[in-house]
């Protein structure tokens, strides 16, 4: 007989009486409170005497944290599907994961004909619940576009999709009968009967008829659950029977007796629970669905994922908000998600037997887009995000820390670390490369703070690097980190930072070469407390165009502060201008928290230039004139980046005053325009070119034979290639 191999839940089945309203209610805590899984209510909304269950159900889950909820079972028609999905996927949010739906084709159907139900006969209650099923799975999915359904009861003509639930909801089918039990075997994931209302052999045959219409649909029967509605008079021999014979994962309790609630969690369920783990030789495993195993990419060994090392794959829940990265869509075949550096060794490992390419994410911000992939494994760093103080002024991040977050933490001792200018983005990315953020012109690079990394080598060695351990290794790390293995910890030394000015200003631009070349030689005569960054799109039609500055002043004295941002305000005809007094980390909380959900590829070229001559200037005119680029952003540099001696860091342009980039929507438009200037430099921060001549432009000759030296040393199988590859 079968053992379907779920983990073993145990519920109960509180009647939603409105007598006293709050009973129900007290009963749902109390399951919570002894320990039980799930709580139930049936659902019958032409009773007089009941609550209706969707309003109690939420009741239930604002006061309650920890159980799971479900009705036993809901009654569909009474409850319009397409607002049925709306209102699981917003309690299953709102209860943070702990909504179950079960649905049924009804009964008492002249009490639903009374309520404005259809009469249906029971043939067409199945046919119209299989219906309703398809049209909650259409508007739970995350699929773009609108969903359109033709069914014979329900019909979906362009409906938005959404909310999807927030976890992978299972859809439970209360059921007796053959038909419904094959409708369960081809669609559902659940099925709970009353054992009351089941004959002697109701179990088995229903199980052989579920497993059966499953395996005709290409299904694994295990993947669908067995639940019970159970009298409190058995005992732990039969449901124990009930579990390894008969298939039952999930004991629902019927009762609204609080002893017997409180008997059956304390002494029946622990019992039942020991015996079948006992029997099982081992804790359940829950079996992957036919379907998700057919969305399985080639070259992947799936079976040979590290036990313990998070991974999700196509088919699972909430894959999409992993597939994609800020600007690049991806569908990788796995995405790996280690807890701490030893998981990073083995997810690596793994990732180097697949034959399939490798991207390593930490902020998923990376504009070439490299951190994702098709069909290839990508090792997301995000678990690792811990910003720890280790001594006066020095601290630890981990890769997966977003820099909004880095900047928060720092600011709680009145410290700061100049990172990029978006909040959202990663420290693993930004700090492998440069990091060219509001306070560069005064306090240098992100890099330039760095002291240590620990770092996973190809090798699945574990190594410290600094200037005193590994020195080369910590030089490259510095500007070519990505080619060089997996960073697990950054060590950096930051600053002490009161408030900043910030100031916002809008222009007018008529002439956008002579603009930018005032502002360049502006940016250039001020002081290093200004760092000034720049923005621009096309004109929209009619209007003029406008450029955006976005400025900090290192210095938190007002006057000082109007004193340096005057130059800027003399460039051309302002159209806004904003200045504030405020801290760093104010500055930096910019970004949301939304998954990334990128489609498509990004094109951005970029160059790091001394200075904005007249030519380079009428060259990024010229591509935002002809919508080449829709998106020039300019930073400044300088100053203490220029301190840093050429060949300290493997970031080399040290003498550029100007991070230049171009966001354009053609790559061979904006290709043509941007090679025709001849730039020099490259931040490979604000690239997309993954020709290989790119990597020139990135390192001069010097600095690209010590790269090469080391990788040869280092990675000599190539192992990190994916992303503007340094080849041995
Ligand atoms: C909106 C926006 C604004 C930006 N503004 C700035 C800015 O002001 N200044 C600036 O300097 N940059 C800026 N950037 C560029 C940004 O610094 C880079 O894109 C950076 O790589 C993003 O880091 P991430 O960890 O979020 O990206 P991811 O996409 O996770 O990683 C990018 C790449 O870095 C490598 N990598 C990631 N983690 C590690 C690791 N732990 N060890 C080794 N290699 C790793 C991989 O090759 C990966 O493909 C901006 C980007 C965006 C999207």
């Amino acid at each position: 007989m079968p053992d379907y191999r779920h983990a073993l839940q145990f519920g109960t089945f509180v009647t939603p009486s409105n007598a006293s309203p709050q009973t129900p209610v007290a009963l749902a805590q109390l399951s919570e409170q002894l320990g039980y899984d799930l709580v139930t209510f049936q659902d019958h909304p032409y009773q007089p005497s009941f609550l209706d269950t969707q309003t109690l159900m939420t009741w239930v889950a604002a006061t309650t944290k920890t159980i799971h909820i479900a009705a036993n079972v809901l009654n569909v028609p009474l409850r319009p599907p397409a607002v049925l999905a709306k209102t699981a996927a917003s309690l299953d949010l709102l209860s943070e994961g702990r909504y179950e739906l079960s649905l049924g084709a009804g009964g008492f159907w002249d009490a639903i004909d009374s309520m404005g139900g259809r009469k249906l006969t029971p043939g067409q209650a199945v046919d119209a619940l299989e219906e309703a099923i398809d049209v909650i799975r259409a508007l739970w999915s995350t699929e773009r576009g609108g969903a359109f359904y033709k069914g014979d009861y329900y019909h979906l003509n362009g409906a938005k999709r959404g909310p999807a639930p927030a976890h992978d909801m299972p859809i439970w089918i209360g059921a007796l009968k053959p038909r419904m039990q094959r409708l369960i075997g081809r669609k559902a994931d659940g099925w709970l009967p009353s054992l009351p209302y089941l004959g002697e052999t109701g179990l088995r045959d229903g199980n052989a008829i579920i497993d059966e219409a499953a395996l005709e649909a290409g299904r694994d029967p295990r993947e669908i659950r067995r639940l019970l509605n159970v009298g409190g008079a058995l005992e732990v021999d039969e449901l124990l029977a009930l579990a390894l014979e008969e298939g039952v994962s999930t004991f629902i309790l019927t009762a609204d007796d609080p002893r017997m609630l409180q008997r059956f969690a304390e002494e029946t369920a622990p019992a039942v629970r020991e015996a079948v783990d006992r029997e099982r030789g081992g804790s359940a495993a829950p079996v992957r669905s036919a379907a998700a195993i057919a969305l399985r990419r080639d070259g992947i060994d799936y079976d040979a994922i590290p036990a313990g090392l998070s991974a999700a794959e196509p088919g699972d829940f909430g894959f999409h908000r992993l597939r994609s990265n800020y600007m690049r869509g991806g569908n990788p075949g796995v995405v790996l998600q280690p807890r701490d550096a030893g998981q990073v060794v083995e997810a690596l490992a793994f990732a180097r037997e697949q034959k399939v390419p490798l991207g390593v994410r930490s902020g998923g911000h990376g504009i070439s887009g490299r951190s994702t992939n098709d069909g290839g494994v990508v090792i997301d760093l995000r678990a690792l995000n811990t910003v720890e103080v280790i001594g006066e002024k020095l601290v630890r991040i981990g890769p997966g820390a977003r820099w909004m977050d880095v900047a928060a933490t720092l600011a709680e001792h009145g410290w700061a670390l100049s990172s990029g200018d978006y909040g959202g983005v990663g420290v693993g990315g930004l700090a492998t490369a440069g990091g060219i953020g509001w306070l560069a012109r005064n306090r240098g690079l992100t890099i330039d703070h760095l002291r240590a990394v620990e770092m996973v080598l190809a090798s699945g060695e574990t190594v410290r690097a600094s200037a005193t351990e590994n020195a080369e290794l910590f030089w490259a790390v510095r500007g070519a980190g990505a080619n060089f293995g997996i960073v697990t910890a950054f060590e950096f030394a930051v600053d002490e930072v009161a408030d900043i000015g910030f100031a916002t200003l809008a222009y007018q631009v008529d002439d956008v070469a002579d603009f930018l070349v005032r502002w360049g030689e502006t940016v250039e005569a001020s002081p290093r407390e200004v760092t000034s960054f720049l923005i621009m799109g096309g004109a929209r039609p009619g209007q003029p165009l406008i450029a955006q500055l976005m400025t900090a002043v290192d210095s938190d004295q007002p006057d000082e502060i109007i004193d340096l941002l005057q130059p800027f305000a003399e460039i051309a005809p302002l159209v806004q201008q904003q200045v504030e007094l405020k801290p760093y980390a104010a500055v930096m909380a910019n970004a949301s928290g939304e998954p990334h959900s990128a489609t498509g590829e990004p094109t951005s070229r970029s160059a790091l230039v001394d200075h904005l001559t007249p030519e380079i200037a009428a060259g990024l005119a010229g591509m935002v004139a002809t919508g080449a680029s829709y998106f020039l952003s300019i930073r400044s540099v300088g100053g203490a980046v220029a301190d840093v001696a050429e060949d300290a860091t493997a970031y080399a342009h040290r003498s550029a005053n100007f991070a230049v980039a171009a966001i354009g929507s053609s790559p061979e438009r904006l290709n043509a325009q941007w090679d025709a200037v001849g730039f020099t430099g490259l931040y490979l921060s604000f690239e997309t070119d993954l020709r290989p001549e790119r990597i020139t432009d990135a390192f001069p000759p010097a600095t690209l034979a010590r790269l090469r030296t080391l990788k040869a040393e280092l990675d000599p199988e190539n192992v990190f290639r994916d992303n503007f590859n340094v080849a041995p």
